[in-house]
């Protein structure tokens, strides 16, 4: 059995392309072109030289030595943090703009909950050229107004998503209302491993830089490629899709998947998808999300805006009715004690979204002689004013 997309665009029962016809132009164009596109020499020799020479990469595989010692097991971080942009959303959207200027594409459309996925688009747009459209709730706008400043600096337009609770899934719409009415210049560069296929697929390719690094770092480091575990926070997924795609159907490589609990799964004021998700449609894909009996989405909670996504990507939607990976939910509290923790431990500021990884350490036990990969999907700067206000420092 494959963990991976079949031809179909499917993970399991989830996934496909579940989009209002006027939408199916565009995604078959993607959908035609996105394995050629990117198979090609020429492609991935550019994709490569830009990670390399723009983004920074190889990022390093990092031995926790003081992490180490405490939890007695050994602790690698794959440190996605020194990413230019802070985190790893960049590889995925230097992949899609490349994409996109080869399909003749002038105009680049995004969505943004935080403004992360927002900045990396605009950073690529700028890069590259191109006309930066992105769109984003005007009450993420109040909150999140330092990215907001560095998209403008970079060239972008910011539009608002004035409708529903104006946040993430309202600026979602927004973005597919623009490309349905500019399906000829227009390209939507999507920023995590959800939306219809090919959307999902696509990101995580982009994203399987970090696991084929894991890889070969581990090899040199360990004299073995594969960990025993690896670990990544999960909002749409696509670190953690990242991170896992090259173990996905070596089943000696154990996954574990953290999902943000808010208050509390039970809360009311949760993100834990796979816990409290049911079979639906959300932006184009079959997967788990959280709904009501009647089928309306139910606004998701969590203090780190990149995990406060109603779904989950159909990827891992699969991983987790199979079993294949094991899903953890932890709490603001725990995140935000790890905010500190591993800034104390390590000299290591997470983004909040990453520091919940971190707490599978107190919840799980491992062995002395476990490899243990946690990918350190991004830098704490703009948390800083969360952190402030919660720590009162
Ligand atoms: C956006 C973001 C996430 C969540 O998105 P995924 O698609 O689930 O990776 C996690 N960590 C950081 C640092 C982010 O910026």
């Amino acid at each position: 059995m494959s963990y991976n997309v079949n031809e179909k665009g499917y993970y399991g029962e989830f996934g496909g392309a579940y989009i209002p016809e006027m939408l199916y132009p565009n995604v078959e164009e993607l959908r035609h072109n996105y394995l050629k596109i990117t198979a090609e020499p020429e492609f991935q020799a550019e994709f490569d030289a830009l990670l390399k020479d723009y983004v920074g990469r190889p990022t390093p595989l990092y031995f926790a030595t003081r992490l180490s010692e405490k939890y007695n097991t050994k602790v690698y971080l794959k440190r996605e943090d020194l990413c230019h942009t802070g985190a790893h959303k960049v590889n995925n959207t230097i992949g899609q703009i490349l994409l996109a200027k080869r399909l003749g594409k002038t105009r680049i459309i995004a969505e943004t909950g935080a403004g992360q996925h927002g900045v990396a688009t605009a950073t690529v747009c700028a890069l590259m050229g191109l006309e930066c459209i992105v769109y984003m709730g005007e009450v993420d706008i109040k909150r999140q107004a330092p990215n907001v400043a560095r998209m403008k600096m970079l060239g972008a337009e910011i539009r608002p998503a004035l409708s529903g609770s104006k946040t993430l899934k309202d600026a979602t719409n927004e973005a597919i209302r623009d490309w349905i009415n500019n399906p000829l210049d227009t390209y939507y560069i999507i920023g995590s491993v959800v939306g219809p296929h090919p959307y999902p697929d696509m990101v995580a390719r982009f994203q399987s830089v970090i696991s084929k690094e894991i890889k070969e770092q581990l090899l040199e480091k360990e004299g073995r490629e594969n960990p025993d575990y690896v670990i990544a926070c999960v909002g749409g997924g696509s670190n953690a899709a990242g991170t896992y795609y090259h173990f996905l159907d070596n089943e000696d490589v154990k996954i574990i998947a953290v999902e943000a609990a808010g208050l509390g799964v039970d809360s009311g004021e949760s993100a834990a998808t796979s816990a409290l998700g049911k079979v639906g449609v959300i932006h184009g894909s079959k997967t788990l999300l959280m709904q009501t009996t009647d089928g309306q989405i139910t606004e998701p909670y969590s203090i780190s805006a990149g995990l406060d996504y109603p779904g989950v990507g159909p990827m891992h939607a699969n991983l987790f009715k199979t079993g294949r990976a094991q899903f953890i939910s932890i709490t603001d509290e725990q995140a935000m004690d790890w905010g500190i923790k591993l800034s104390q431990m390590e000299g290591l500021i997470p983004a909040i979204e990453t520091a919940h990884a971190f707490a599978v350490l107190d919840e799980m036990k491992f062995k002395p002689e476990d490899i243990v990969v946690i990918n350190l999907s991004g830098r704490g700067d703009k948390d800083l004013n969360t952190y402030i206000d919660y720590f009162k420092l």
